[in-house]
C-alpha cells in the first residue's frame, strides 16, 4: 500500500454534479477504469438511498478488480434507533462490500440547526455506527462532514467528533470540507491540531466552491493527511469536488508521492476522457494535465524555443499523464510551427522552405476570413497536399445552388408550414463533371447528400463516412468585412474521427466547404492506406 490512499467518489458525489445521471452499467465501466488507474478505493454509491446503486453493488459483485476496493456509502445511524435497526446501516452491512464509508456531522452548528438533536447524541450515532460496522468486520471510513467549518467555529466540539469515531476504531477519520470555504492555511492548521490528538489515520474530502479544492488537497496531505478522496475531472455538488486528474498527477510527479505507478498515470488522460463521454460532458479542454490544450503551443516563439528545448514552456512531460503535446497553427505562428506540425501529424510531406512558407501564407489569410485550424486538423492536413504541385484532389467542387421552399399546408387543425430544402451539386472526378440533385430536411443536409450522390459512383465505400457533428460560430464583423460564419463538422468513419472547417459570409458556402474538406480528407487517407 502506498503511502496516500487514493479515494474516488465519482459515482456517487461526482454522480451529484448538475446534467450528470449515470446508469449501473455506466457505474460498472467506470468502476474499471478507475481500477486501471490504481485507485485504492472506488465508492460506489449509497445503496440504502436509491435503488439504482442498490443495482450496482448487485452486479458489481461479479467484477474483479486488479487493484481497487470497492465502497459503499452511507450516513451513520438515525437519532432514536439502535444501530442493529437501522436499514441505511443494514444496506451497507449487506452491499456486498469489504468498505464502508459513513457520513456523520463534524460540527456543533449542523448538529443543532439541521439534526435538531443533542450534541452528545450526533456522537452516540458516531461511535455506535462506527462500533456496529466494525464488528462486522467491515473497514470503515468515517467523513466528518463540515468538519472545517465546524473547527472554525467550535473546534473543542469538532475534534470530540474525530476522538469518539477514533475511539471506535474508524480505520480512517476522513474531514470534510463539504460546502468549499476553507482555505489552504485553514485546512492545514486543522489538520495539525487533529494530527496532535489522535494517532488515527486522517483524510480530506474539499470541495471546490471557492476553486481551492485541489489546494486545499494537497495542503492536507502536506499536513498529514493520508487519505485524499476526489472525483475525476472535479465532477461533483455544485462546483465539484477535488479533480483527482490534477491531484494524482501532482502528488505523484510533483510531491514523489508513489500513489499510483507509471504505467497507470499514464492512463489519466483516457480515464479523464472516457468518463466525460459517458457523463456526456464535453471535455474540458483547458483542464491542467489532462485537457487537449495542456501541452498545446502556438506562439511561433515559444514553438521556436520548444524545438531547441523540449521542456522550455511545459511543466511536465506530457506523455507521463497520457497526454501529448500539440503545436497550433494560427496566424501567430512562425514557419516553425508548420514545420512541427508536418511532424506531429506523422505526415510522410516534405514540403520545400518556398512550400511551407506559402502554406503559412495562406493560414493567415485564411485565418483573417473567419477559418481556425486548430479544432479542423483535417482541413489543415488538406491545405498541406493543397500546396504540394503534384496533388490530385479526389473530386473538385464546381458549384452549387440550394432552394428552401415553405409551402402551406392545409391541414383539418390548422396550417403547417413545411419547408423543403433541395440542392443542386456540380463535382468534377477526373475529367468528369458529375451533376446531381437531392432533397434533404435541411439545406446542409440536401448539399451533402447531392455531393454524396455524386461521389458514391466513384467511391461506393463513402457510405462508410457519417456526418457526426455540426457547429456554427457566426464571429463578429472586423471593420469594412461582413460577419463571417464559421461551420465546424465532424465527421466518423466509426473507427476515427476528424474536425474540418468552413468559413464564409455565407453560412451554406462555410458547411459546403466543411463537407466537401470531411470527404476529400476521408477519400486521401482512405487511398493512402490502399483500401480503396
Ligand atoms: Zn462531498
Amino acid at each position: 500500500m502506498s503511502l496516500i490512499q487514493l479515494y474516488d467518489t465519482t459515482l456517487r458525489d461526482g454522480a451529484q454534479s448538475e446534467g450528470i445521471s449515470f446508469s449501473a452499467v455506466d457505474k460498472l465501466h467506470i468502476a474499471q477504469k478507475l481500477d486501471g488507474l490504481g485507485i485504492h478505493y472506488i465508492e460506489g454509491g449509497w445503496p440504502g438511498s436509491n435503488p439504482k446503486d442498490a443495482e450496482f453493488f448487485a452486479k458489481a459483485r461479479n467484477l474483479t478488480f486488479k487493484n481497487s476496493t470497492l465502497v459503499a456509502f452511507g450516513s451513520t445511524r438515525h437519532a432514536k434507533i439502535k444501530a442493529e435497526n437501522d436499514a441505511n446501516l443494514l444496506a451497507l452491512e449487506n452491499a456486498g462490500v469489504e468498505a464502508v464509508t459513513i457520513v456523520g456531522k463534524g460540527s456543533e452548528l449542523q448538529v443543532t440547526h439541521v439534526l435538531n438533536i443533542a450534541l452528545d447524541e450526533n456522537l452516540r450515532m458516531i461511535a455506535d455506527s462506527i462500533r456496529y460496522l466494525k464488528g462486522k468486520g467491515l473497514t470503515v471510513f468515517f467523513d466528518a462532514e463540515h468538519f472545517f467549518d465546524g473547527f472554525k467555529s467550535n473546534s473543542t466540539y469538532a475534534l470530540r467528533v474525530l476522538e469518539v469515531a477514533a475511539e471506535a476504531e474508524a480505520d480512517c477519520l476522513v474531514l470534510c470540507d463539504t460546502n468549499g470555504g476553507a482555505l489552504p492555511g485553514e485546512i492545514a492548521d486543522a489538520i495539525q491540531t487533529a494530527r496532535e490528538m489522535t494517532s488515527a489515520p486522517l483524510g480530506i474530502h474539499a470541495h471546490n466552491d471557492s476553486e481551492l479544492a485541489v489546494a486545499n488537497t494537497l495542503a492536507a496531505v502536506q499536513a498529514g493527511a493520508s487519505h485524499v478522496q476526489g472525483t475525476i475531472n472535479g465532477y461533483g455538488e455544485r462546483c465539484g469536488n477535488a479533480n483527482l486528474c490534477s491531484i494524482i498527477p501532482t502528488l505523484k510527479i510533483k510531491m514523489n508521492i508513489d500513489c499510483v505507478t507509471d504505467a497507470q498515470l499514464a492512463n489519466l488522460a483516457e480515464v479523464s476522457h472516457y468518463i466525460s463521454e459517458v457523463a456526456n460532458f464535453t471535455p474540458d479542454n483547458f483542464m491542467p494535465y489532462v485537457g487537449t490544450s495542456a501541452f498545446a503551443h502556438k506562439g511561433g516563439y515559444h514553438v521556436s524555443a520548444m524545438a531547441k528545448w523540449g521542456q522550455s514552456y511545459q511543466h511536465i512531460d506530457p506523455a507521463k499523464v497520457g497526454n501529448k503535446l500539440r503545436v497550433l497553427v494560427s496566424e501567430l505562428s512562425g514557419r516553425r510551427n508548420i514545420i512541427d506540425k508536418v511532424k506531429e501529424l506523422g505526415l510522410d510531406i516534405e514540403l520545400t522552405p518556398e512550400e511551407s512558407k506559402k502554406l503559412l501564407e495562406q493560414v493567415k489569410q485564411l485565418e483573417s476570413r473567419g477559418f481556425q485550424y486548430e479544432g479542423a486538423e483535417a482541413s489543415f492536413e488538406l491545405l498541406i497536399h493543397r500546396v504540394k504541385q503534384d496533388y490530385k484532389p479526389p473530386f473538385e467542387l464546381v458549384d452549387f445552388i440550394v432552394m428552401v421552399e415553405s409551402r402551406r399546408r392545409q391541414s383539418t387543425r390548422k396550417n403547417l408550414d413545411e419547408l423543403l430544402s433541395e440542392a443542386i451539386v456540380k463535382v468534377k472526378v477526373g475529367n468528369e463533371i458529375m451533376h446531381t440533385v437531392a432533397e434533404g430536411n435541411g439545406p446542409v443536409n440536401a448539399l451533402d447528400l447531392a455531393l454524396r450522390k455524386a461521389l458514391l459512383q466513384f467511391y461506393p465505400s463513402l457510405t462508410e463516412v457519417k456526418l457526426v457533428d455540426y457547429k456554427v460560430r457566426i464571429l463578429e464583423a472586423s471593420v469594412g468585412t461582413e460577419a463571417q460564419t464559421r461551420v465546424l463538422i465532424e465527421s466518423s468513419d466509426g473507427v476515427n474521427e476528424w474536425q474540418t472547417i468552413g468559413s464564409s459570409t455565407n453560412i451554406i458556402e462555410a458547411s459546403w466547404l466543411a463537407l466537401a474538406d470531411g470527404l476529400e480528407y476521408w477519400l486521401l487517407k482512405h487511398k493512402a492506406a490502399g483500401s480503396s
